[in-house]
């Protein structure tokens, strides 16, 4: 199975408390906060890890990604990049 498909099984099979010591361990690792495209709004939300949870709340003006570089890319198999803008992974498969 292809390594996205895998990672996200495995995350559906943890029970509550997995996944969110899953979610904390990855909000970790995102390097958005560091990321040119990363503004004011998202900061005051502390919002990041956009491939998994979806996109900003905030406007988004894009600029650079720093996501084919993140630890989360090669640990989950994400294949692309301006989550905050377009949406987690997931969702943009299923389009
Ligand atoms: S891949 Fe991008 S959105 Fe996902 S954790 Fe890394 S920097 Fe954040
Ligand atoms: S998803 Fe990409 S573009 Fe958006 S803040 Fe994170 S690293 Fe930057």
């Amino acid at each position: 199975m292809e390594k996205f498909q895998e990672s996200l099984q495995k995350m559906q099979k943890m029970s509550d408390a997995e996944q969110k010591k899953m979610l904390e361990q990855l909000k970790g690792m995102c390097l958005c906060p560091g990321c040119p495209t990363y503004n004011a709004c998202m900061k005051e939300k502390t919002e990041r890890l956009f491939c998994v949870l979806g996109k900003s709340a905030c406007i988004v003006s894009m600029k650079a990604c720093l996501c084919p570089g993140c630890p989360v890319t090669s640990k989950m198999g994400l294949t692309m990049t301006f989550y905050c803008a377009e949406g987690s992974e997931a969702q943009r498969r299923e389009r």
